[in-house]
Formats: C-alpha cells, structure tokens, sequence
C-alpha cells in the first residue's frame, strides 16, 4: 500500500503525510490543520522547531499552497504550532 508522501516545507524532505503537521493558507495568513480536513491547498512541516524555523527564513512561494506568505505570517504560523504543543519531545 503507498502511502501518500509530502514535501516538508522547512527541510525540503519528501516523507509520509502522516509524520507532518498539515497547514493552509486561510485569508491574511497560514492556519494549523490539526484534523488534516480543512479545504483548500495545504502544505507541510515536520513537527519539529528545526524545520519551522527554516521555514521562516525561507522566502519566496510556497508552491503546495500557491501562495507567498509573507515573514509575519510564517512567525504567526509557528508561534501557532508552538502553542499548540506540536514539537516532538527529546
Ligand atoms: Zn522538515
């Protein structure tokens, strides 16, 4: 069975949809998609600081969302994942 594989838009690795955290562009800004059901175009991150944070250093388009979000909105999106206790515990 294949699993459905996703692009971690911090780290740039291709792995199973299921070890990422789902986020999409609402309107003015990114929002965790904690369910993974929202509608819409969606990107991915590895629930880990290291790719968050690379995340927010990247600029450019998010090509899964077809969208460019800009610096505060990739802040707001991991001060979000943050928040809601995503990061792996070492
Ligand atoms: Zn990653």
């Amino acid at each position: 069975v294949s699993e459905p594989v996703r692009t971690c838009v911090g780290c740039g690795a291709r792995v199973p949809q299921r070890g990422l955290l789902r986020f999409v562009a609402v309107a003015g800004g990114l929002a965790l998609d904690a369910g993974r059901r929202a509608p819409g175009r969606g990107a991915y991150l590895h629930p880990e600081p290291a790719c968050w944070q690379a995340f927010v250093r990247r600029r450019g388009a998010v090509r899964s969302l077809r969208a460019t979000p800009g610096p505060e909105q990739r802040t707001r999106l991991v001060a979000a994942l943050a928040a809601a206790g995503e990061a792996v515990a070492r």
